[in-house]
Order: C-alpha cells, then sequence, then structure tokens
C-alpha cells in the first residue's frame, strides 16, 4: 500500500537522479570541490613559505595538501610554526640592535638625556661638559682616572678644571679648601 503511495515519488526521483540535471550539479560540486582542494593546497604552499625556510619541508607540507586533500592541510596547520620568518628575522635584528647598544655603551646627557658618545667631551646639543680632556694628548678622561691611559701623564685635578666648566668632580677628587 505505501509502496504504491509512494511509486509516484520514488518515480519521479528517480527520474530526477538520472537527468541531465543531476548530472550537471554532480559534476558541477565535484568541480569546486577540486578547485577549492587546489586552492587550499596553493594556499599551504604560500603560507609555508613565510614560515618554513627548508624547501624539502615546504615540499613536503604543498605535498601533504595536495595528496590528502584537505585533511592534509587541517595537519599542516596543527605542526606548522607560529611565527612568520620575517617576524623571527625582525627580532633577530633587533636584539642585535640592543646587544651592540650594550656593547658600546651608549651613555645619555645627564642634563638633556640625548645619546652621547663615550668619548665626547662636550654634549653636542646642551653643551653641558662631560669629561676633560687629558692636558698632553687631549683624549677624553673618565673621571675617576688618576692617569691618562693614552699618554701615560698623571691627571691634575686642579690645573684642568676651568671655571666655566659645568662639569662637576666626583667627591673623592675635589680639593678640600
Ligand atoms: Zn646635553
Ligand atoms: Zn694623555
Amino acid at each position: 500500500m505505501t509502496n504504491s503511495l509512494l511509486a509516484p515519488y520514488s518515480a519521479s526521483l528517480s527520474s530526477f537522479f538520472s537527468s541531465n540535471l543531476w548530472d550537471v550539479i554532480k559534476n558541477l560540486s565535484f568541480f569546486f570541490l577540486a578547485v577549492f582542494w587546489l586552492a587550499v593546497a596553493y594556499w599551504v604552499n604560500k603560507d609555508a613559505r613565510r614560515r618554513i625556510e627548508d624547501p624539502w619541508l615546504i615540499g613536503t607540507s604543498t605535498a601533504l595538501a595536495l595528496l590528502f586533500p584537505f585533511f592534509g592541510a587541517i595537519i599542516y596547520m596543527l605542526f606548522r610554526p607560529p611565527e612568520y620568518l620575517d617576524e623571527v628575522h625582525e627580532r633577530e635584528l633587533e636584539i642585535k640592535e640592543m646587544e651592540a647598544r650594550l656593547g658600546k655603551r651608549v651613555t645619555r646627557c645627564p642634563v638633556c638625556q640625548v645619546d652621547i658618545d663615550s668619548n665626547y667631551l662636550v654634549c653636542p646639543v646642551c653643551t653641558t661638559r662631560l669629561k676633560q680632556p687629558c692636558a698632553r694628548c687631549k683624549a677624553p678622561l673618565e673621571p675617576l682616572w688618576q692617569i691618562c691611559p693614552y699618554c701615560e701623564s698623571p691627571v691634575a685635578p686642579q690645573e684642568t678644571i676651568a671655571a666655566e666648566d659645568t662639569w662637576e668632580r666626583p667627591p673623592h677628587l675635589r680639593r678640600s679648601h
């Protein structure tokens, strides 16, 4: 009874599935699936080149996405490096720059805070006296030095400080009078 009732529907269904329209829908679906699969593989290749340096690993990732449609791309996303190569290089550069800065011992002017080189005598921006020059060879002397390391002449505390100098001598080198 039910069979006889459903007969017209199943007949129309089977005629629908055997129709040209169904073939067209089926082919279109396969076509779009194939396009999507290739697009995903292309995306995996592009993404891998931005994250991985080793060409063999890039090839393996792309092959994975091609050989196992969609599933391969998911596997790739689980194991891909978290950072882009650009970011890694940028960070390495920043670290190198920081190390160079520390190595050079870049100091700042105590008055205007501008970056100054360790052998400046005077701050070029605010003209604050930073160091005194050696009396003989004019090399910049550190405040604690008792003798010039370049020409071996002793540092005379009283004669090198001119009246207009704003540079302050450390307490232990100040004359007590
Ligand atoms: Zn300054
Ligand atoms: Zn000297």
